[in-house]
């Protein structure tokens, strides 16, 4: 299709960096939100561009650290069950895809995702001086025991020989040295040279400033209810103000996406998979890298201008009390291992729906109803990190240029059946 009019649904780091490749190529550009632009779960997150994180969430450990957990009072994973058929579709589709081909499948469909991301992000923001605190300086996933720390290694030996994204080990002392912000006597960690960060609310800023100056419209408050249609063409995004007539439209509307999947014309398996954080001033020993403590589930961002904890995962449906005894885990997580594991004052206390898929990749690709409509979300826990190859991808569709990475993994239509 040559470059004409184009909706974007949903203003998150997907939507942005959709609105972004879709403006380069020539597109009037058209992006808009029910909330605000970066207002979802790409506000808060822990800013990691990590292409270390390959591996998806199902896999065969999958179901035995899920049980462990749920075990737990108040652990970091949590399940709220309810009569929904969504939900229980979800889950066996989720516990079918725990099997070792299954997850090295998912890891060869994410890997070049994340790499080409990540290789994006350093040239967009050195291109158009984003001011979003990037760092290119690693991550450490630390291990509080031994025995964590030796399990770890298989998992290394897989993802340097399957994928080539080795670590570096860091034993007892050679974690502390290289971390001084750690306690003594940790089991060790494994260092990712190639993993960067970011504010994420920062480079949403920036993501909306690049944007307007290059003339793309932003609307804000602004609902989409439905397309309207005209055989296998959408005409018309209905919101709750207006029509809005285009050549193509993006659905990148995140956790909400199941919403549409009638229009869609395909089942959108995604549950919203929600997680917390806090930010708050640096605390004096503030550690240097991003950390993420494995066995109590808690990652840490140092950022320029703050510090904020982050994680835990709990499949509520779209349940949106900021719940305190989960911040309070993600605090009492950090001080197991950190001298300082808090800061003053507390900045913002936050949660945010990620768009989980039972898969663990994301889906990208045409509506199998509507033919000028891409299907861009279910971005898991790394939306972040893969979301400038997503933009990119998205844009290649529907300009009709060659295509950067094979999008057969991440096809809209592949949850037709449990
Ligand atoms: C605690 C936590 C930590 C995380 N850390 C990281 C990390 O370090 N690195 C990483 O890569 N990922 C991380 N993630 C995951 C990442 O935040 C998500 O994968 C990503 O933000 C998803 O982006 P999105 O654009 O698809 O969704 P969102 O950012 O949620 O955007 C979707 C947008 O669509 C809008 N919308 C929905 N319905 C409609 C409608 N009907 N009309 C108009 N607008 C609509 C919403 O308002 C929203 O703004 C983390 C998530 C959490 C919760």
């Amino acid at each position: 299709m040559s470059a004409g009019s184009v909706v974007i649904l949903g203003a998150g780091v997907i939507g942005a960096w959709s609105a972004y490749f879709l403006n380069r190529a020539g597109w009037q550009v058209t992006i808009l939100d029910q909330g605000g632009f970066g207002k979802g779960c790409s506000h808060g997150n822990c800013g990691y561009v990590s292409p270390s994180h390959v591996l998806p969430i199902p896999g065969p450990k999958a179901v035995r650290t899920a049980i462990k957990a749920l075990l737990q009072p108040n652990g970091p994973f949590k399940i709220r069950f309810r009569l929904d058929p969504a939900l229980w579709g979800w889950m066996f589709r989720f516990l079918r895809r725990c099997t070792y081909g299954d997850m090295i499948r998912a890891g060869h469909a994410l890997h070049p995702l994340l790499q080409s991301s990540r290789a994006l992000y350093e040239q967009v923001i050195r291109e158009e001086k984003l001011d979003c605190e990037w760092q290119a300086r690693g991550l450490v996933l630390v291990f509080r025991t031994r025995h964590g720390m030796g399990e770890y290694a298989t998992t290394n030996k897989l993802l340097s020989e399957e994928y080539g994204v080795p670590a570096k080990r860091l034993d007892g002392e050679e974690l502390t040295a290289f971390e001084p912000a750690l306690k003594p006597g940790l089991g060790g960690g494994w260092f990712y040279e190639i993993d960067a960060h970011l504010r994420p609310d920062r480079f949403m800023a920036e993501m909306r400033r690049v944007l307007s100056e290059r003339g793309v419209t932003i609307l804000e408050g602004q609902t989409f209810r439905e397309f309207r249609r005209a055989g296998h063409r959408a005409e018309t995004a209905v919101t709750d103000r207006e029509e809005l007539r285009a050549d193509a439209f993006v659905v990148a509307t995140g956790a909400w996406t199941p919403r549409f999947e009638k229009q869609l014309g395909c089942s959108i398996s995604i549950e919203p998979g929600k997680g917390y954080s806090i930010t708050m001033g640096k605390p004096a020993r503030c550690p240097r890298v991003p950390l993420i403590f494995e066995e109590h589930r808690v990652a840490v961002t140092p950022l320029d201008s703050a510090y904020r904890l982050g994680s835990t995962m709990e499949f509520a449906g779209y349940d949106s009390t900021l719940r305190r005894d989960r911040l309070e885990l993600l605090k009492a997580g950090a001080a197991i291992y950190l001298h300082e594991p808090v800061g003053k004052p507390v900045l913002e206390e936050w949660f945010g729906w990620r768009p989980m898929t039972p898969d663990g990749v994301p889906i990208i690709g045409p509506s199998p109803l509507l033919g000028n409509v891409i299907i861009a979300a279910g971005h898991n826990m790394i939306g972040l990190a893969t979301g400038s190859g997503t933009g990119k991808l998205v844009a290649e569709m529907l300009s009709g240029e060659p295509l950067h990475l094979d999008p057969s993994p991440y096809g809209p239509a592949r949850f037709a059946s449990l």
